[in-house]
Order: structure tokens, then sequence, then C-alpha cells
């Protein structure tokens, strides 16, 4: 029997592993590469194993880089079941669709990018001079319904006719739609048959709602061999969901090899305790200079932890009650997805809503925006308000309209809640906002290009770092020394190289037997 490594090794997107058991070929979640466009797209295209051989899959939790390629799987000849938790097979019928819809416009786009440079390039010819502005403009309105939207019959038709090629989205809607019928949902601590001789039990993993530890355990003849793969590992004393489980059934300790995440193997996370203060900070520094609050947030997880935090601020009357709204509509499914599974809920959060007949996310000062005339209102809104809207790295959505018509105004605060990547608008801003603060907002404000147009960041930009839903290096420590766990083999997997070292050698002076694969590694289990 051996573990195969086919994504978040050595790099932290695109998580999948199999394990080959003879007649039990068992996938380990499915996940979508992100990051620089052409290569994760390439990678995404390119399924590392025939689907048709897989005989069922185990998912760990809906972001999207553990379970965004489910749909080219099961367009792909896949035949098996797939099994998650009942709250990740809820949220699946809001991530995959959605995630459907952004294959679908992002191909859309570079479609009317190829055909507009190619209608360039022609008229180009035809006048044998470089067009002007309102030349290119003139082009530009053929291939679109409205300023915001594109035209994709013209689009298609017109690419047709010049016989240019065409790109096709890695999956459509329809195709996400289709995989959901392959899904099913379990409960947690249920062993649940996958294969001939191969179980499957979730353990809470504290990541996410839904997200989970799969403990694997194939008996093959008189052999027992127990895998335990962790997804993605949380922290403890999150507001909201259970914290990581830490102590196992007796009959699963044994563990022959586990699969563990390194997101942050080396990084200590702000403690968790302090950041409801943090945020009635920044959230009565805002209202006092009569400004409002703008949060780019991603929709599954950090939002509904932001309501959480501001309700406990907002039922305390630590802040004044200024009106909270959440624009996003993948946010507000998800938080209707949370609020269907109090079950998973930790003691605090029944203590301090449930029993008390609350629901920690909603509340009479939180509005869910819905259709995009509402949002377009909200963003000319002037009166002091907060709003959480997607994306969490200010990439696209509504966020970026938000920001357009608040980001002049040094009254307002852009709070930054999640990690931003190298090259997106979040560490931008983020970078622009800590120099501005260096010179104690002296300097005339820096410009920042938004959708194409330049505008100055006047607007404070603070930062909470308490948020991660990632445990950080104690974090993952703890569930590997203070668990009840005997674990044999480790595989360090999803983390950045120098993340993933450091935390091997740590467990390596531990005395484990500890290794960090590569892509298209396998060990022996
Ligand atoms: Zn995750």
């Amino acid at each position: 029997m051996e573990c195969q490594f086919l994504g978040a090794a050595g790099e932290v997107t695109g998580s999948m592993h199999l394990l080959d058991a003879g007649k039990d070929q068992i996938l380990m979640d499915c996940g979508m590469f992100q990051g620089r466009r052409k290569q994760s797209d390439e990678k995404n295209r390119q399924f590392p194993v025939d689907p048709a051989k897989i005989s069922s899959m185990v998912l760990s939790h809906a972001h999207i880089d553990h379970s965004g390629r489910i749909p080219v799987l099961t367009r792909s000849g896949f035949s098996g079941r797939i099994i998650t938790t009942r709250p990740t097979l809820n949220a699946l019928n809001y991530m995959l669709l959605d995630s459907g819809h952004i294959q679908e416009s992002d191909a859309q786009y570079l479609n009317y990018k190829s055909l507009r440079a190619f209608l360039f390039q022609e008229e180009q010819k035809k006048r044998n001079k470089q067009l002007s502005g309102s030349e290119k403009s003139k082009i530009k309105r053929l291939l679109k319904k409205n300023p915001h939207e594109l035209d994709p019959d013209t689009i298609t038709r017109l690419q047709q006719q010049h016989g240019l090629g065409r790109i096709v989205p890695l999956y459509t809607m329809e195709q996400a739609r289709q995989s959901l019928s392959f899904i099913d949902g379990y409960p947690y601590d249920h062993r649940i048959s996958i294969g001939h001789h191969t179980t499957v039990k979730f353990y809470v993993a504290g990541h996410i709602l839904g997200s989970a530890f799969s403990l694997i355990t194939v008996k093959d003849g008189k052999r027992t061999k127990r895998i335990l793969y962790t997804g993605d590992v949380g922290r403890f004393n999150k507001p909201i969901i259970k914290d990581p489980t830490l102590i196992f059934d007796e009959q699963d300790r044994d563990i022959d090899l586990m699969i563990m995440e390194s997101t942050y193997g080396d990084r200590e996370h702000a403690p968790v305790k302090d950041l409801g203060k943090s945020m009635k900070k920044v959230l009565l520094e805002t209202f006092n200079r009569g400004g409002s609050l703008i949060i780019p947030s991603f929709a599954f997880g950090r939002t509904q932890e932001l309501i959480y935090v501001l309700h406990e601020l907002y039922k305390n009357n630590e802040v004044p009650g200024q009106p909270i709204y959440v624009d996003s509509p993948l946010a507000s499914n998800i938080t209707r997805v949370f609020g269907e599974h109090p079950e998973t809920y930790d003691k605090e959060t029944h203590a301090a809503f449930l029993e008390k007949g609350l629901n920690p996310f909603y509340f009479d000062k939180v509005r869910f925006v819905q259709s995009v005339e509402e949002s377009m209102a909200l963003t000319r809104e002037q009166a002091p308000h907060v709003v959480i809207s997607a994306s969490g790295m200010c990439e696209a959505g509504r966020i970026l309209h938000h920001l357009r018509y608040k980001i002049h105004n040094p009254k307002n605060t852009i709070l930054m809640v999640g990690y931003m990547a190298e090259h997106t608008l979040g560490r931008r801003l983020q970078e622009l906002g800590a120099q501005a603060a260096e010179n104690n907002n002296a300097q005339h404000p820096p410009e920042v290009k938004i959708l194409g147009k330049s505008y100055p960041l006047a607007a404070r930009v603070e930062n909470i770092d308490g948020f991660s839903a990632h445990g950080d290096k104690h974090e993952l420590d703890k569930l590997v020394t203070e668990s009840n766990l005997n674990i044999g083999k480790i595989a360090i997997v999803h983390g950045e190289a120098s993340q993933s070292s450091a935390f091997a050698r740590h467990l390596e002076q531990k005395g484990h037997d500890v290794f960090i694969p590569a892509f298209g590694d396998a060990i022996a289990v």
C-alpha cells in the first residue's frame, strides 16, 4: 500500500493525495491550484491520475483549494462517491457553483481580451496608423452590453467569424451542479465504509465549518493500517466552531501515516482573545471620525467570524450601533449554512448566544445585501456604517466598488483581517497604508489603481491578524504532541518551502520520522 502526493506538495494550493490500497483507490481532496493565472490554469487542466481508476474520494473541507477540482473529476469518468461531512456538503452547494461561475467569467474575459487585441490590430492595419483612444473605445463598446458587462454572444460570433481559438472554462456552472450529485454528507465521529477494506471517520479539525481530520482505516487480511489526513488544521479558542480534536477514539490512536498541513509551520499568530478588543478600537476610532469601516473578507469563515465578533460588541453596547452590511451573495448563503449547523458550535457560542435564544449571525443591525442595485446604492451611503464584502484580497467583486467610493476619505478605515498574497490589491493597500501611517498621514496620499482608474488612498488602513483559520506553529505542534495519537511517519504538505522545512525540523528534533514530499512522490504505508 502506498500514498502518493499530487497537489499541495511544496506549495499551499491544489490539495490532492492518493491512497493506493489495491482494490481501493482513495483520493483525499481534489483542490484547485491558485496563484499565477497561466501556471495554475495549466496545472488545473491536467488531472494527474485517471479519474475512472479512483474508487472513492474523501473531502476534508469546502475551501476551493481543497474541493475546487471536484467538477473536473466527476465529468472525466469518475463513478465512485465523494464522502464528506454534512456542513461541508451544504456549503459546497454554493462554493462549487460560485467557482463554476468564476471559471466561466474568467474564460469570457480572456476571450474578450484576445479578441479585442485582434480587432485593434486589424483596424490598425486597415488604417495604417496607431488607433486613437476613441477608436479603441468604439471597438470595446462593440463587445460589451454596457460599460460593466461583456456581450458573450457577440464575442463568440466574432471569434468564429475570424477563425480565432476560444478559451473554454475549466468547468461550467452546470458541470459544477452535476458534480454535487456525487457527494454524500455524514456526521462526525461515525465510521463510514468507503471501499472493500476501507473506512473513514471524520474528527473536528476546527478550521472552518464542516472541516475534518479524515481517519482512514484499511483492513487487509490481518493487517490494519491507519492514515490520518489533517486537511487544514484550525486554531484553538476561536469563536464559533469547536477546537481541533486532540482526543481520538481508542481504536484510532495508532497512526501509520499522518499527512499534515504546515501553512504556518514557522509563524506565530496574535492571540485569539484580543480580536474583540482590536475590533472595538478600530470601530470607535472610525466612528468617532464620522467615517465608515470597509472590510474585505473571504465569504466562508472569515465573514461569519466578523459578524460574530461585531454581534458581541453590539449586544454589550461597547460600540455605537451603526448598521453592518454584508455585501456578498456567497457570504450571505454561507452564513445561512452556518445557521443550519449549531451542532458544530463550541460551548462559548452556545452560552453567549443559543442559550439566550440569539442567533450569532442575525441581529437587527446586520443587513445582507443581495441585488447589484442595492450594492451600488450602498457605495454612495454617507452615514457611518460597516461593510463586509468579497473578495478577501480585493482582486474582484463588490469590494472594489466600496473601495472606489470610500478610499479618498480620510475619515474611513479599510480593515485587513486576512493574509494578502503578493501582487494583489489587498497587499498594495496594506503596504501603502503602512507607509502613510509611518509618515503620520502627513504626506500627499498615494495613488491606487482600481478597475483601471487611479484613486488617492486617504482612508486609514488597519490590520487585525488573529483571524487566521490556520493554526500557527504552536497549534500544529499541539496536535502532534498533545493529542493521544501514536504517530508513525509524518508527511508535511500544504506549506511554502520555508514553513514546511522549519516545521519538519522542529518535529525531527522531537524524534518524529518526518518527510516533505515533492509533487508525484509516493511513500509506502
Ligand atoms: Zn482551508
